[in-house]
């Protein structure tokens, strides 16, 4: 046995990317996964089918040398289609620069690419059908489900997303355990096939959003010509997945809700039913690590909501962290998880908090003038001072400013463009205000 060998649990989308860094670092790496290989079997991919790439994961994915392989599989998507209530729709641009977008990407072309990837450097082997059941203390073995078992003689990292075994095995020994808080409001994945000429059914230059107060239709653009669609709407109440449970319900929902969007749903209801309902939370951690050797990375440390479509991108971004971390220490790993630890807890908890407030904005606020008004103040005051006022959307897609950093201005942000008259900002006014109150960026 290699006493230098790193153990991963999970190969979702952040264990394969810490396994390509480990191996780019000299270490052997054994990455278990509970399911079988996706490459060989057609198994549903979990979670998504489709995500929102956006900086701080391309910034990884690039260190991790394997961007080329995934960059033809984004579609730039520039800006949100708003498609309102009365039937209007309005495009508001993420951006002022047109360079600025995020990306749909397939989630099992990018898992499946990071896992050859991390292969490919002779270093990493995946085990797959390996479900991690728990760790045996007195033995000091992995014990997996198909009864297999794997000693444990150096770092194990937990990449085994929201119900991470490897946290519950440091809850047990912390004072602080995890928690995990239900937003309350589930998640339902839809279908839009390409057009009878193989052509979109939608503009796919747009993340879509159909916002109707309390729930949101969205629909992001894949490679094939197709949309997936979420629809999230609470779980119990008036307008929920309870109270929605027949054919005729849900079909006079959309019609109510979604008219435009309703004729170009594939099998429509049928597939309501027959796709899984998912649930949606934020799990808080305060120990991500327990003894220097067991320590967490992507969604297992701090899965968040996904309306920053975030989750991905932290966790990548987790990884690099990680890796920074380590590279300071020059390889010496005493202290590293640690280190690591206590640097991110700070920004993903900020992250949690902005996934949160940004479904108010999506399901309700970007259908209201008022906002859309404050967005407009935003990108006059970021055109004018690009070096201290940046919208807060846009530090947490298009930099890599720390998450906690980039709460903190946008609070400041919100304040100043408070103080000021939507319809005939007094930009002197504000230029004090941000002088005074935003450092510049470096
Ligand atoms: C509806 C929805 C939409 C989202 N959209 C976005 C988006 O647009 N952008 C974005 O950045 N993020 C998005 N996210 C968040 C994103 O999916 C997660 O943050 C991301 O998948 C986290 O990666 P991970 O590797 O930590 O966990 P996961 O991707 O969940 O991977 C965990 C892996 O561990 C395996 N595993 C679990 N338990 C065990 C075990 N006991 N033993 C062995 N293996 C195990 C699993 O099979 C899986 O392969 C979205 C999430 C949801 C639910």
């Amino acid at each position: 046995m290699d006493h230098d060998m790193k153990i991963i649990i999970g190969s979702g989308l952040a264990g394969p990317l810490l396994a390509i860094y480990l191996s780019q670092r000299g270490y052997p790496v054994q990455l278990y996964e509970k399911r079988p290989d996706l490459r060989v079997e057609n198994i549903p991919v979990g979670r998504s089918i489709n995500l929102a790439l956006s900086h701080r994961g391309i910034k990884a994915i690039k260190s991790a040398d394997v961007f080329d392989k995934i960059d033809p599989l984004l579609i730039p998507m520039k800006g949100r289609m708003v498609h309102l209530s009365s039937g209007d729709i309005e495009f508001q641009p993420y951006s002022i620069h047109p360079y600025e977008h995020i990306n749909s990407v397939s989630r099992g072309e990018l898992n499946k690419i990071l896992m050859t990837k991390a292969e490919a450097s002779g270093k990493v082997q995946i085990y797959f059908d390996h479900s991690l059941l728990e760790i045996d203390g007195d033995t000091n073995e992995l014990v997996f489900e198909n009864g297999n078992r794997a000693p444990v003689t150096d770092h194990v990292f937990g990449a085994d997303g929201a119900g991470s075994v490897i946290r519950n095995y440091i809850d047990e020994k912390v004072l602080s355990p995890s928690c995990v808080d239900p937003l309350g409001h589930d998640y339902k994945e839809l279908h839009i096939a390409p057009g009878k000429n193989g052509e979109f059914q939608l503009d796919s230059s747009a993340l879509h959003i159909w916002p109707r107060g309390e729930f949101m239709l969205i629909a992001l653009p894949n490679t094939d010509k197709s949309f997936t669609c979420t629809l999230f709407l609470p779980a119990e109440g008036k307008r929920s997945f309870e109270s929605l449970g027949t054919p005729e319900l849900i079909t006079e929902f959309f019609h109510t809700y979604f008219e435009d969007v309703q004729p170009l749903l594939e099998n429509f209801p049928n597939t309501f039913f027959d796709n899984p309902t998912g649930k949606l939370a934020t799990v808080y951690t305060d120990e991500w690590q327990y003894n220097n050797q067991y320590c967490l990375i992507g969604d297992a440390a701090h899965a968040v909501v996904p309306f920053f479509g975030q989750g991905m991108n932290a966790s990548f971004e987790d990884c690099e962290v990680l890796m920074q971390c380590l590279d300071e220490a020059q390889g010496n790993w005493e202290g590293v998880c640690k280190k690591y630890s206590s640097v991110r807890k700070s920004d993903c908890d900020a992250i949690a908090k902005m996934a949160i407030e940004n479904y108010v904005e999506m399901r309700d606020l970007v259908s209201r003038k008022e906002f859309k008004q404050q967005k407009e103040i935003a990108n006059i005051l970021m055109e004018r001072f690009p070096d201290r006022f940046i919208p807060r959307y846009n530090m947490v897609s298009f930099t890599s400013i720390p998450y906690s950093e980039v709460y903190r201005r946008g609070a400041i942000q919100k304040e100043i463009i408070s103080k000021l008259d939507l319809k005939k900002p007094d930009l002197t006014a504000a230029e004090s205000m941000i002088k005074e109150k935003l450092s510049p960026l470096v």
